[in-house]
């Protein structure tokens, strides 16, 4: 079996590995699609060393085999990848603190003991059963392989400072921001801005239900000013993920206002910190998810509430990875959600 590895600076390898076998609490799952995440194009643009179970985590697939003392999942059962559910038993679960599990934490980076040695770009994966959930019924292999990104977006809005009726601006419209827009909708806001360079980007994040897309600068600006009386947004989520977009995420929100932090760009972000401190905004900051999330953000997606389909624009086999993914990390690429699937 081969499986696509970034290995380096704009550099993808097909390594071949032994048809994979599950340990007794693991699974072997088919993978039936996998989607290129914006991490896999920062591993590509960098050439940093990426653990290699980080690079191909968004799939979704069909359980296979499983080891002799699995019981949540049965061979045949479809599947996504999720965050296993809290340890009980670790440091940080022991102190009150399940929602940090220290095994989890470890689990989702690929640094436990059941990790496998490559990611989802791969005809078949060998997990830990504990990470994966049961694919909702209502959603198709496709659908199913955009669940890991939708429900990072899902997290971030569920601990985010959102309240009813707000004015709130989505910086962003790649997949996390046109998700995080949606969810936004979904929880209540009063008006929901997205601020994205990107034409065509702009034109779905209006057909997905934002009340405005507007070009960063100044038509954001005055968008902003008219809709709030001068104010500023009550809440600004980032979704850019670059070092200039921390504080212009701030520059849009209001006195009192609240930013919430889910684009994660590299380095070191330069603030003006007299701007927070005289708006005391408030900051909450998103990484992933947790593991009851990925039902609640799948029965929203097959309940019609969330729509994953237009930010799916292709499928590329394994020998077209890496020509998408050169696409995707030139900047200039027309795609949204490039999907893998492996077994073409
Ligand atoms: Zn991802
Ligand atoms: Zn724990």
């Amino acid at each position: 079996m081969y499986a696509a590895l970034i290995t380096g600076k704009e550099t993808v390898e097909m390594v071949e590995f032994p048809h994979p076998t599950p340990a007794a609490t693991g699974v072997v799952v088919d993978v039936a699609f996998c989607g290129i995440c914006g991490t896999d194009i920062h591993a590509y643009q960098s050439g940093r060393a990426y653990n290699p179970a980080i690079c191909g985590h968004e799939w979704s697939g069909t359980v296979s085999a499983r080891g002799a003392d699995v019981s949540s999942v049965s061979e045949g059962d479809r599947v996504v990848v999720a965050a296993a559910p809290s340890c009980g038993s670790c440091t940080a679960c022991r102190r009150g603190q399940a929602d940090r599990c220290q095994v989890v934490f470890l689990s989702t980076l690929g640094r436990d003991e059941l990790a496998p040695p490559h990611g989802g770009f791969a005809p078949h994966i060998a997990v830990a059963a504990a990470r994966v959930v049961k694919t909702d019924p209502g959603l198709t292999d496709e659908q199913a392989a955009q669940v890991e990104p939708i429900t990072v977006a899902f997290h971030a809005v569920r601990i985010s400072d959102l309240r009813l009726g707000d004015i709130a601006v989505v910086q962003g419209a790649g997949p996390i921001g046109l998700g995080t827009m949606q969810w936004v909708r979904a929880a209540g806001a009063g008006k929901v801005i997205v601020v994205e360079p990107n034409p065509q980007r702009r034109d779905l994040a209006r057909a997905l239900g934002a009340h405005h897309a507007v070009t960063p600068g100044e038509e954001a600006k005055e968008l902003i000013a008219e809709l709030t009386h001068g104010l500023g947004a009550d809440i600004v989520y980032e979704c850019v993920g670059r070092s200039f977009a921390v504080q212009s995420a701030v520059d849009m929100a209001r006195r009192g206002g609240s930013m919430c932090l889910i684009g994660l760009a590299d380095g070191d972000a330069p603030i003006n910190p007299s701007t927070w401190l005289i708006k005391e905004i408030s900051v909450t900051s998103a990484l992933a998810y947790f593991h009851e999330e990925f039902e609640m953000a799948m029965g929203m997606i097959a309940d019609g509430r969330i729509v994953v389909e237009p930010l799916h624009t292709s499928t590329v086999s394994l020998a077209g990875f890496a020509d998408a993914l050169a696409d995707l990390a030139s900047g200039t690429s027309d795609q949204t959600k490039v999907l893998v699937n492996p077994n073409l």
